[in-house]
């Protein structure tokens, strides 16, 4: 035990002991206004496992620069943001979502790059093929997702449309035979346990490829300018290729369909403040591979789109050869059948999906519980260090069939997190919240179980950080979330793309449970290897 902080263990056979009460994990403390980092070793570009981590040295105090140098600082990122497109529409002004140039406000973003450890960024990126060939022999497994989610089914009115059309596909026979994937696995870094614990593996409309590499970029180029004063080299901010990672995957699958006149068909919600991070993959396919794409709500798609009689998906007429969802993740995106209609329309094509309902339902966090129980990964995975190295990252997970856990959840609800079937942020239940919820499901009876998951919380360092919003700094206590994207793509037998794609931070005040930046609890932010 750290710094007699609460601990969590996971035993292999499936025991949960919580050791002690949630304590100082949380507290301030005096360290944690001292970015720790190390200005020796080169700047490594690619992720390399062979590095070995050195002893942390404070640098900087943020407490010894002066407002005016803040303000000089924030003054450049804001310059930067508005010439270099990492602008996001205005929520003050109605037509920000809908007509683009309209209505624009710099993303939220964290000034200065937060530290984290080359080990453990070198951990997260070496991971990242095995999740996305994991995922992909999820997808193959139609009777594994049926069955873990047939529960879920039943508490859970969206799950269960989602496996309508999986079973659909099942009956009919429906091979993807190209399957392309576009994921973002997120951790944290447990300080109690010292390990990088996996939050999520996100399998559909992952945000933010474009805006990964411009965050990095802007942190890379303040260092630039002002990092002689602030103590930091630019270098060991690492080279973050999301944008053109997910555009080249896109380009590849659009050409393994091979249609020329084919277009890529971004799946849209209809009103987007968080359009231009899409429109950057877009500007990479017409830019660098010369490929068009549309923009498609999946309410347009009903009434546009035709699937012929070869299987070739037409909407407004042109044909469609790659279908990207930022859109089609939570309930609010089918406010009616049509788009249930064209959700079914898309998978009963030819077309490649990105994600394919399969790849979609592989990404539920009820899959991902399953995934941690003993014996689940060897299901699907032979190589023993590739499954060692996934479980290592698997943090304690359970259903709410368990009355052991319950019991310990409802005991000590602030070592947990409660996850219904949900994407896109804001969904999750913590601290007392837990306890009511469990003790109303124990009441109710048995069934709504089902649409939960009980998750061991994490518990990050928490650190000083500047968040800039709306113009304005503010200087607070957060704590950090990695997401690694990942892009795969395959074709029947051959592996075309297996790797990893660039990165993520997201950083949040630590008084917040949730993170997601779209939602308005986090915000962008690049890391600084030390
Ligand atoms: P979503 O699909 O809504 O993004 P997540 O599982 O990623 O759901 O949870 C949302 C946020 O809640 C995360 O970004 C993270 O900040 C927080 N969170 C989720 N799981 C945990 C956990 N086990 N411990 C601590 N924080 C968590
Ligand atoms: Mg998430």
């Amino acid at each position: 035990m750290v710094g007699g902080c609460s601990s969590l263990s996971y035993s292999s056979s499936s025991t949960f002991i919580a050791t002690t009460t949630l304590s100082s994990s949380l507290k301030l403390n005096p360290q944690s206004f001292i970015f720790h980092l190390n200005l020796r070793k080169p700047p490594p570009l690619r992720c390399l496992s062979s590095l070995t981590m050195e002893s942390p040295k404070p640098i900087l105090d943020f407490g010894k620069f002066d407002d005016g140098f803040v303000q000089k600082l924030v003054y450049d990122a804001l310059v930067w943001s508005s010439l270099h497109g990492l602008v996001v529409g205005d929520k003050t002004h109605q037509r920000s979502g809908t007509v683009p140039g309209v209505g624009m406000m710099h993303a939220p973003i964290a000034l200065l790059p937060t530290p984290f450890p080359e080990s453990y960024w070198n951990q997260a990126c070496e991971v990242a093929p095995i999740f996305n060939e994991l995922v992909d022999r999820i997808s193959l497994d139609g009777k594994f997702i049926q069955d873990s989610l047939s529960r879920t089914r039943k508490a859970d009115v969206f799950t269960s449309r989602l496996l309508e059309i999986h079973s659909k596909m099942l009956e009919s026979n429906k091979r993807e035979e190209i399957r392309l994937g576009l994921h973002r696995s997120d951790y944290m870094l447990d300080e109690e346990t010292k390990s990088l614990l996996q939050i999520e593996m996100n399998t559909i409309s992952c945000s933010f490829p474009g805006f990964g590499r411009l965050v990095t970029e802007l942190h890379q180029s303040l260092l630039r300018s002002h990092g002689d004063h602030l103590g930091l080299d630019s270098k060991r901010v690492p080279r973050n290729g999301s944008t053109s990672q997910f555009a080249d995957a896109m380009a590849k699958a659009w050409l393994e369909y091979n249609n020329p006149r084919a277009v890529v068909m971004v799946v849209v919600q209809p009103d987007e403040r968080n359009m231009y991070d899409q429109h950057w993959l877009s500007s990479v396919l017409r830019e660098k591979h010369n490929i068009v794409t549309i923009r498609k709500s999946l309410a347009e798609v009903e009434t546009e789109g035709r699937v012929h009689e070869d299987g070739t998906l037409t909407v407004g007429g042109q044909a469609v050869s790659v279908v990207y969802y930022r859109s089609g993740y939570t309930p609010r995106d089918y406010p009616s059948e049509s788009e249930w209609n064209a959700r079914l329309l898309i998978e009963q094509s030819s077309a490649v999906k990105c994600p394919s309902i399969a790849y979609h339902l592989a990404g539920t966090k009820k899959i991902q519980q399953e995934l941690a129980k003993p014996g689940v990964l060897e299901r699907f995975m032979d190589n023993k260090d590739d499954i060692a190295k996934l479980r290592k990252c698997f943090a304690g997970l359970w259903s709410l069939d368990d009355p052991e856990i319950i019991k310990k959840a409802i005991e000590k609800p602030e070592l947990f997190v409660m996850k219904p079937q949900r994407e896109g942020g804001g969904n999750n239940i913590y601290g007392d919240d837990v306890r009511e919820n469990l003790l109303r499901l124990q009441r109710e009876g048995e069934e709504e179980n089902a649409a939960y998951i009980l998750m061991q919380r994490i518990f990050p360092k928490v650190s000083n950080v500047f968040l800039l919003r709306d113009g304005v700094y503010h200087k607070d206590q957060a704590i950090s979330e990695l997401g690694v994207y990942g892009a795969y793509l395959r074709n029947k037998e051959r592996v075309i793309i297996n790797e990893h794609s660039g990165y993520l931070m997201r950083t949040k005040v630590s008084s917040s449970d949730e993170g997601g930046v779209a939602a308005g609890y986090a915000v962008l932010d690049s890391i600084y290897l030390n």
